[in-house]
């Protein structure tokens, strides 16, 4: 039935065996319908959880089956990778559950949540460099010197696998979804969304969400090369700034469209979750529903797949959060 057999090292068959690979690790996250959001949004949506991961966030996925694939001897060497965020979690977390050693290297300064958060699933920390490409380019050197494997946040088929078990699970217990919203950085998420419903829901149409002020892989997609630009967004896992190779060609053959939110619009999306769906996103995680809701009317009464992608929001994006709330209506 799959018309996708194999593309770009990453196939359906792969999506599965990863499912089976994080299985002694991971519970499947919940999906339920909220009909609070469907009076907003006209449409019939459906929640996809991966705020409940022990992470907070559905990277975790692509970390434990880049873990699993590995060697014994590979992982005695152990991974190295630059990351501020939801990536740095899912590979030290990973790392914790096969005891490998794991290295993340931080632009400095770097922001002590996070720091707490890495070093408590036992990830060793290097600070180096003042931007992202600084520390990326110094994990990409220690990683050289050292044996060790250099884990790219995007670029890589074992990541996509493993997020796609989030699309496998939601689309096996949704198969009559119409449309699936999909929040994009580096867009492994969104390929791993595509391959899966070309397999088993090929109804249903992705449809991809990025921040207006970081638009590289929405650019790169609409003009069907690799671009860079300017990375501005303060929605951190959608803060990139250049189109990756292997997404990027999975996302060209299968996404029905891609939609440019601002950065305002995902935080009234965050509110609403909070508001109508007890749910708490960060910012990356509220995209998909902002997405929605900017292209709503013509969705009336679709079914519509919106996946929390996260939820390590701070304090302060919460506070801001809140403090752009209008005061709430007693209800008639
Ligand atoms: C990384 C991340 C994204 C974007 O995922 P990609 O696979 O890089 O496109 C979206 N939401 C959250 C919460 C993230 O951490």
């Amino acid at each position: 039935m799959s018309i996708v057999a194999t593309m770009d090292g990453v196939d359906i068959e792969d999506v599965r065996a990863a499912g089976r690979a994080i299985a002694g690790h991971l519970e499947p996250t919940p999906a339920w319908g909220s009909p609070a959001l469907d009076e907003v949004t006209g449409a019939r949506v459906v929640l996809k959880h991966e705020e409940v991961q022990p992470t907070g966030a559905f990277k975790v996925r692509g970390g434990l089956n880049l873990l699993a694939g590995m060697a014994p001897a590979e992982r005695a060497r152990g991974v190295v990778s630059a990351s501020t965020g939801n990536h740095g979690q899912s590979l030290a977390y990973a790392s914790g559950a096969f005891g490998a050693r794991c290295r993340i290297v931080l632009p400095e300064p770097a922001n002590p949540t996070k720091v707490r958060a890495l070093r408590g699933w036992g990830a060793e920390l290097v600070l180096h460099g003042e931007t992202m490409e600084a520390a990326s380019a110094h994990a990409r050197a220690l990683a050289e010197r050292d044996g060790a494997r250099f884990v790219h946040p995007a670029d890589e088929p074992a990541l996509i696998a493993g997020v796609g078990t989030l699309y496998l699970e939601l689309l096996t217990a949704h198969p009559d979804l119409e449309y699936l919203f999909v929040p994009v950085g580096g867009g492994s998420g969104a390929a791993s969304a595509c391959l899966v419903a070309a397999a088993v829901a090929p109804g249903c149409r992705v449809i991809a969400v990025q921040s207006a002020r970081s638009c590289a892989a929405h650019d790169s997609w609409r003009a069907g090369e690799l671009l860079e630009r300017p990375n501005r967004t303060a929605l951190e896992g959608l803060a990139i700034g250049a189109g990756y190779a292997t997404t990027q060609a999975v996302l060209r053959r299968h996404l029905s469209d891609f939609v440019l939110v601002d950065d305002d619009a995902v935080r009234a999306a965050q509110l609403l979750l909070l508001t109508h769906a007890h749910t708490l996103a960060e910012g990356a995680g509220a995209a998909s529903l902002a997405g929605l809701l900017a292209v709503a009317p013509r969705l009336a009464g679709a079914r519509v797949g919106i996946v929390i992608t996260g939820g390590n929001a701070s304090p302060a994006e919460l506070a801001a959060v809140l403090a752009a709330s209008p005061a709430e209506e007693p209800a008639a």
